[in-house]
């Protein structure tokens, strides 16, 4: 009987074919997030899973979780930086991720992000839609992705599969992780990070957050980067410094963003504003340059994705109730 957390209707799809599927199986959902003021509702279940970009930082969250006798939060995410690890272990708890749910959703989303900054579709859109200008202009003449060097930061799940991508269009791959995976250099090159910051026309990010990684892109990278390169993060937000990056847009130190996720974005992500007033100082800022474009958390948002994230929790959910090992524990 699991209680899952922060429920779209288009994860409820798949959360009703599971019960279908496994009559023996209780999985109950309910939209909201797990927090202090929530946990209370999971009194009676064997487990709970949430997906949420919000911290659950509370240790009453834990201790009451531990009480009901619950032993693993089964994440329906590939990022864990949400949970904090002390607790987990003071109360003797597991978690658990999906970390593949579908590498490709993410990669294929980084080749539109560089697409799209590369042949100036924000600057054309907005001269189109803000301006009725149609004019082709100079400045939005662009270069072609087979010339490019495409830099990949963090070289997993993910980053291997940018590689192959930009590398089957032409691109030159270059990538930068602390593990070289040998079956990787069909794909790219592995170089140091300093070159990669240095030499990338499009850089992309896809480590995961670890506290020491926090600003990995502030003002050194953007002075070091070409002033005509693109940024790309659908990592984490907090690996790039958003007062730096504004600085380096502003400056032209680099040619434009895009940015799936941003530090601050629990603010702005699944919800509506009426005028950009209303937005974080941040994206204030942001919104109103052409060559920056947002994307709210959704890089991961496929059909594949979402059925896999509820595939995958609830396998290794079934499986640790079972007594066995789960597919995949998060180690911390
Ligand atoms: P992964 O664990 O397979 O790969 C991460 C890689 O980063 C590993 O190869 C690791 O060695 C490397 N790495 C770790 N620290 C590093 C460092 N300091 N410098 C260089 N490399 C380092 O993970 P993945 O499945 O490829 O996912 C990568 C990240 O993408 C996740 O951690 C998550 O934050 C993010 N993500 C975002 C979305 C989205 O919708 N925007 C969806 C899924 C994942």
């Amino acid at each position: 009987k699991a209680l899952l957390y922060n429920m779209t209707p288009e994860q409820k799809v798949y959360v009703d074919k599971w019960n279908e599927n496994h009559p023996e199986d209780d999985l109950v959902t309910t939209d909201d997030k797990l927090d202090a003021k929530t946990v209370e509702m999971a009194k009676g279940y064997d487990v709970v899973s949430v997906l949420q970009v919000f911290d659950i930082d509370e240790e009453e969250v834990y201790r009451k979780l531990s009480s009901y006798g619950i032993k693993q939060i089964a994440l329906r995410s590939v990022g864990y930086n949400i949970v904090n690890f002390d607790f987990i272990h003071k109360y003797h708890m597991i978690v658990t991720n999906t970390p593949a749910y579908s590498p490709r959703a993410v990669a294929e989303n980084t080749l539109t992000s560089a697409m799209y900054l590369l042949r100036k579709w924000g600057p054309i859109l907005n001269n189109e839609k803000e301006h009725l200008n149609f004019v082709r202009e100079e400045n939005l003449m662009s270069d072609e992705i087979y010339n490019q060097t495409v830099g990949i930061i963090g070289v997993g799940r993910i980053g291997s599969c940018v590689a192959e991508m930009f590398h089957a269009l032409g691109a030159k791959v270059i990538g930068y992780d602390l593990v070289e995976n040998p079956a990787n250099e069909a794909f790219l090159e592995y170089t140091d990070f300093d070159t990669v910051i240095k030499n990338s026309d499009i850089l992309t990010l896809h480590t995961p957050l670890e506290p020491s990684m926090e600003d990995m892109i502030s003002a050194k990278q953007f002075k070091e980067m070409k002033n005509t390169a693109y940024l790309i993060n659908a990592a984490r937000g907090p690996l790039v410094n958003n007062h730096d990056l504004i600085a380096a847009l502003k400056n032209k130190e680099i040619a434009g963003a895009s940015l799936d996720v941003m530090t601050g974005e629990e603010a702005i992500v699944m919800k509506k504003f009426n005028d950009i007033s209303e937005l974080p100082v941040d994206y204030q800022e942001l919104a109103q340059m052409p060559n920056v474009v947002f994307t709210p958390h959704s890089a991961y948002y496929t059909k594949t994705s979402v059925k896999n994230m509820i595939e995958q929790s609830m396998t290794d959910v079934k499986r640790v109730l079972n007594g066995q090992k789960p597919i995949y524990l998060v180690e911390e």
